[in-house]
């Protein structure tokens, strides 16, 4: 089956399937081989995959940051269907909010901490998007990474809340060979970050070494941290890529599982 790009609602209601188990894969494009686990996984467990990209704006509380972000849709739409992806739902800003985002989610406890205390109104847009794009689409699962993993348990907990019929399923974070975590933003560091990277990922997950020790080896190591501390059974953590050989800083946030 060919896969088939939709920007809008009546199109997706004019083709979704009538019959099958239907997965989703909220992304927001730039993939690699983290995303496509997902997509893979989706495909596994149901009948049909539909992918979504769209850089949502709302998430971001950092201009540069949201400019910056790269967008690569044609060679996406290439990997999903390499994948066998059926459906690419490729939403306009004013498909997903007709209310130019006077409605938004917010929660006042997980999203408060770590990422929600270094990017404020990060998650009201992340929750706020996903809520529209799980409606719209009305999938039977939707797959979200443990490589975000606050993220993931916002999600998780907004759609019990929300008596949601879509359930979550958690997948594991995909790794290059050396450790670090994949993302999107790793095409933006240059060599000599992308070697400094390795310690980072190294680092956080030595978990001989006290969030403390593991802060100051990065520190000593020109990273900017923003936290690295354990929670929900996880060491969680974020920093900023010294700016060496005149790159500029690239955030990098990744997790590990404490042992039980
Ligand atoms: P993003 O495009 O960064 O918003 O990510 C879309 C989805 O892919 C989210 O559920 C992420 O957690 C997941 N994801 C991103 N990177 C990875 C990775 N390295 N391994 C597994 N899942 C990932």
């Amino acid at each position: 089956m060919a896969m088939t790009v939709f920007r809008t609602l009546a199109e997706w209601r004019m083709i979704k399937p009538a019959s099958g188990s239907l997965g989703v894969v909220p992304t927001m494009g730039a993939l690699h081989a983290g995303h496509i686990s997902l997509v893979e996984r989706a495909l596994n467990e149901n009948k049909y995959v539909v992918a979504t990209v769209y850089v949502n704006p709302t998430q971001f509380n950092n201009a540069s940051d949201l400019a910056a972000y790269p967008q690569t849709f044609d060679d996406d739409c290439a990997m999903l269907e390499q994948a066998g992806c059926q459906f690419v739902f490729a939403p306009t800003y004013e498909t997903l909010y007709p209310d130019q985002y006077r409605y938004r989610i917010s929660e006042t406890e997980i999203s408060r901490v770590l990422e929600g205390e270094y990017r404020p109104g990060h998650f009201d847009g992340m929750l706020t998007v996903v809520l529209k794009l799980l409606n719209v689409i009305g999938a039977d699962v939707a797959y979200f990474g443990e490589k975000d993993f606050q993220q993931l348990l916002l999600v998780r907990e907004m759609l019990h809340a929300f008596q949601h019929p879509t359930r979550i399923a958690a997948c594991p974070t995909v790794r290059e060979a050396d450790g670090l975590a994949m993302s999107s933003r790793n095409r933006r560091l240059n060599p000599a970050q992308r070697a400094l990277a390795t310690e980072w990922s190294r680092t956080l997950a030595n978990l001989s070494l006290s969030c403390q020790e593991a802060r100051d080896r990065l520190e000593r190591l020109g990273f900017r941290v923003d936290y690295i501390e354990e929670r929900w059974g996880r060491r969680l953590g974020a920093v900023h890529t010294p700016q060496v050989a005149s790159g500029v800083e690239i955030r990098l946030i990744d997790n590990v599982a404490l042992p039980r």
